[in-house]
């Protein structure tokens, strides 16, 4: 990124693209492949968000082509920057290590993406207890797990794609573990009969990965013990559950994705159902602001790149290229609608947590504190709930599944900034706002 000192005026660019998962890179194709200006922003130091997770080094199939495209296409990319802030008209705050700096898009598409889901039950917090997305990232920058008994539970299809990735770099895998129960994946699994690339997708990672997986169980507690960790499991409908145990040295644990909305509450886009409100040309209720990938629903990276490709064209303004695009996306919609009826949380896991279990890691806040509050505020003004460094990305859900309470405000700055830069930013958007003589 070039150097950014500071400035009293915004940046011009034409199309504003927050975030480079799948769905940005297809947006930003498409936009540039148009003849348009496009700027990508992402807060990773490599382009390709969460499955493309490595960049162009280490990308195969379809995802290389969409890197070869990206670099042909022109559109320029900004790695390691945040947008933390959003003012009005389309003008957005972007913090990279370099700086503050402030840009004002014709058209912004939003492909921020989504993050793991964590639910809080006893030992949850435990050294060796990871993120199932989290130990995928871990292992795919370097993390040796070869001879390690790893257990995976939680909830949805990346439980599968964490348990092929631990099996291929020589993880000794124990369980995997899911909490829906065999009825609703049986279900699904017709659901897969037309969608024949990710059904043969499942069938082999099956193949691969053995006679591990076990369905309709939920972790209720861990502990640790001189030989590892020992995860206690709950098994069969309410009313008859049976227990089991697993000792392994890593818990993967991670129930379902959460889609990063906090970048379209800024800036004022319509949320509902814990999804981004768009038509179906991804346009958001902001004029000028399109959405695109998992903040508009949860299905996977084809419903991500059908999104992106619909949001770059209509940035372009090539509305009937992107209306042709409709029935793909009609598709990839029902598929998500699929996986949120399939992995639909437990009501148990509601009432895992007991009152020393910590909700709040960043304020190490537990949930015996926050039985007594009546909402997410008035929580976060006594406790200090979602205060710390990760601003309620991990309890806010979290809160949300225990006690019902809505978490969605928003404050600049979305992610933790220096003093410095919060004074130029200030700086920087006074001589924005400071009406022209
Ligand atoms: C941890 C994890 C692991 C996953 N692993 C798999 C897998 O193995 N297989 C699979 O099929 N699916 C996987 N998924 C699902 C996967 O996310 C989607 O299929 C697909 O990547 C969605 O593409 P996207 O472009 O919508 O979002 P993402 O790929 O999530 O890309 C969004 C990007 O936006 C960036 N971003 C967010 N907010 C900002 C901001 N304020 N400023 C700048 N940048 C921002 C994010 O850092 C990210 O790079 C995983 C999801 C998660 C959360």
């Amino acid at each position: 990124m070039a150097d950014c000192p500071l400035q009293s005026t915004a940046d011009r660019v034409e199309i504003l693209v927050v975030g480079a998962g799948p769905a940005g890179i297809a947006a930003a194709c498409e936009a540039a492949d148009a003849g348009r200006e496009v700027m990508v922003l992402d807060d990773n130091p490599e382009t390709g968000g969460q499955i493309w997770r490595g960049g162009p080094r280490q990308a195969e199939g379809s995802a290389a082509a969409w890197f070869s495209r990206l670099a042909a296409s022109g559109a320029r990319l900004h790695h390691g920057t945040t947008m933390i802030d959003a003012l009005p008209d389309c003008t957005v705050v972007a913090r990279s290590p370099r700086g503050i700096r402030q840009l004002k898009a014709g058209t912004i598409i939003l492909a921020t993406g989504a993050r793991e889901r964590f639910i809080p039950f006893p030992g949850w917090t435990l050294p060796g207890v990871v993120g199932a997305g989290g130990l995928q990232a871990l292992v795919k920058q370097g993390l040796d797990i070869s001879g390690k008994r790893i257990v995976i539970a939680g909830s949805g299809p990346l439980l599968l794609a964490v348990a092929d990735l631990v099996v291929r770099k020589g993880g000794r895998l124990v369980a995997v573990v899911e909490q829906a129960p065999l009825g609703r994946l049986a279900r699904f699994a017709t659901t897969l009969l037309g969608h024949p690339g990710k059904l043969a997708q499942a069938i082999s990672i099956r193949s691969r990965i053995g006679g591990v997986l076990r369905v309709g169980s939920f972790p209720e507690r861990v502990s640790a013990d001189p030989d590892g960790l020992v995860v206690s499991f709950v098994a069969g409908p309410a009313g008859r559950e049976r227990r089991w145990e697993e000792r392994c040295d890593i818990l993967a644990c991670g129930f379902g994705l959460v889609p990063n909305l906090e970048v379209a509450r800024l800036l004022g886009c319509d949320i509902a159902a814990g999804r981004i409100v768009v038509d179906e040309l991804g346009r958001t209720s902001v004029t000028g602001v399109l959405a695109a990938g998992e903040g508009t629903g949860v299905g996977g990276v084809d419903k991500a790149v059908i999104e992106g490709r619909i949001a770059g064209l209509v940035a372009a303004e090539q509305l009937d290229a992107a209306r042709s695009l409709s029935a793909a996306r009609r598709r990839a919609a029902a598929f998500s609608a699929a996986l949120d009826h399939t992995f639909a949380l437990d009501p148990r896991l509601a009432r895992l947590a007991d009152d020393a279990t910590l909700v709040c890691r960043c304020e190490d806040v537990a949930a015996g504190r926050l039985r007594c509050h009546g909402s997410w505020r008035e929580a976060k003004l006594t406790t200090r709930i979602g205060m710390g460094p990760c601003q309620g990305r991990v309890c806010g859900p979290a809160a949300e599944l225990l006690f019902g309470w809505s978490h969605a405000d928003v404050r600049p700055p979305l992610t933790p900034v220096s003093v410095a830069d919060m004074c130029r930013s200030a700086t920087m958007q006074a001589a924005t706002l400071e009406p022209s003589r």
